[in-house]
């Protein structure tokens, strides 16, 4: 049983833990030669691959959007954007192996599907031509934004092997997509689920925001129910953090007119409600997956993982992003490509990987980033599992996190028993609160700004 109450209680600005250490961490002095040098660590541990593109431009802007996202019109960007990229897979090969197994390929945006039919084979046929041994059962999906989805598109990406996709939907209320720029009409979703299954699209994702103006929980209760109906595979339902401060478009939305934190509780609890009833259960932090969905195998299993890309059942992948602002992510490292479309294309030209940031991970990083990724993922925490993995003394290491998480135990959100944490359905929801007593970093330097774990 959730406890609304104590959803109330400790919803309080917290880090996403999509890395750890968290992005604000990432070191400006890390250089070309780190990164080259955990490329080659990374090579001889012969780990598969998961491989990233960002495809950044959007042909209108969404004011909720918290993406790294270009807006134009201009179609000469997008090609020249696909020779970077090409130049990029290039230059990434004078370090990585790009021999090594493809697991995982993903495509993020921005708006993926803004390209056309035939830029996006182009995209594909760069990166089939870039890495030789890319499996043929890899997991590749698809970010898509049913505005811009034509049939042309869904075929060349099915025959791209593209066999996930995840569409962009937000609210289906008319009103909520006005103040936010978005008008996406029910039938372009539904007209949009029913080509990716036509072509044979294994798993469907649809991304729902609340939180944003003019929503309530009867509204909301209405988009699920529309979501539902639209037969996804999975449900991403993100708390729509407002952060003005960090992104100008968000300052076009009417503050007055976004939900209460206490209405915004009340949504959260009609679709926990929805889904429990539809069958679709919580797997990972604000993800909801049928019985038969890969992740909530993986969650049962103790085999869910997190990196920058959201859930995965690949844990033993090295991810590599490619394109403006991506991450990469080995066992040791993260490295941040630039943010801006000019310093990218420069970093090209010199021939040079387009690196901006980066943080090399020491043992204390390692241990603490297996410790909250193992909670974000799984919720729970095996002490000697970790003893193990690390040799330490977890009761000893973390003594200070230990005592930190009484209270919490006090309200019911986990349990710590026979040397395990075990979040309870409440903790699940607030695990970032639980998660954060392990962070180092986050003691010392109280000035970055989260959004609201709930
Ligand atoms: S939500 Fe998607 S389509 Fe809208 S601005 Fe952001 S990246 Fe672009």
């Amino acid at each position: 049983m959730i406890d609304f109450d104590k959803l109330a209680k400790y919803s309080a600005p917290v880090p996403r833990y999509t890395s750890y250490p968290t992005a604000p961490e990432f070191r400006d002095d890390w250089s070309i030669g780190d990164l080259r040098k955990h490329i080659a660590r990374s090579n001889q541990s012969g780990r598969d691959l998961s491989i990233y593109f960002h495809l950044p431009f959007c042909r209108s802007v969404c004011y909720f959007c918290g993406c790294n996202a270009i807006y134009t019109s201009k179609e000469e960007l997008k090609e020249r954007y696909i020779g970077y990229l090409t130049r990029e897979i290039a230059i990434a090969s004078e370090a990585l192996d790009l021999k090594r197994r493809v697991a995982q390929i993903h495509f993020g945006g921005g708006t993926p599907t803004f390209f056309s039919a035939a830029q996006l084979a182009e995209i594909i046929a760069a990166i089939r031509a870039g890495f030789s041994n890319i499996d043929k059962n890899a997991e590749f999906c698809v970010e898509i934004d049913p505005r811009f989805f034509t049939e042309e598109q869904m075929k060349v990406l099915a025959e791209g092997g593209v066999n996930r996709i995840s569409f962009g939907v937000q609210d289906f209320d008319l009103k909520v997509q006005e103040a936010v720029h978005r008008i996406q009409p029910f039938d372009l979703n539904a007209r949009s689920v029913e080509m990716a299954r036509k072509y044979g699209v294994q798993s469907v994702n649809i991304d729902l925001l609340y939180g944003l103006p003019f929503q309530d929980a009867a509204s909301f209760r209405r988009t699920i129910a529309q979501a539902l109906q639209l037969g996804a595979d999975r449900v991403a339902l993100f708390n729509y953090a407002h952060m003005p401060w960090l992104k100008k478009t968000m300052r076009k939305i009417d503050e007055t007119t976004i939900p209460s934190p206490a209405e915004k509780l009340r949504m959260l609890k009609a679709a926990i409600e929805i889904f429990e009833d539809a069958r679709l259960e919580m797997i990972g932090m604000d993800h909801f997956a049928k019985p038969s969905d890969e992740l909530n195998i993986a969650l049962k299993e103790g085999k869910l993982h997190r990196n920058f890309q959201g859930y995965t059942t690949h844990r033993e992948c090295d991810l590599f992003g490619f394109g403006v602002t991506s991450i990469s992510e080995g066992e040791d490292f993260y490295s941040q490509n630039i943010r801006d479309l000019k310093g990218y294309e420069n970093a090209l030209d010199n021939e040079n990987p387009p690196v901006m940031r980066g943080v090399s991970l020491n043992m204390d990083d390692r241990l603490r980033k297996r410790v909250i990724m193992g909670l974000m993922s799984v919720f729970a925490l095996d002490f000697a599992e970790i003893e193990k993995e690390f040799n330490i003394e977890f009761e000893a290491y973390f003594a200070d996190a230990l005592s930190a998480l009484l209270p919490l135990e006090a309200d019911g959100l986990l349990s710590v028993a026979n040397r395990r944490i075990e979040a309870s359905a409440t903790g699940r929801l607030l695990i970032r609160n639980i998660a954060m007593h392990f962070d180092a970093y986050l003691r010392k330097n109280q000035n970055h700004r989260f959004s609201k774990s709930v």
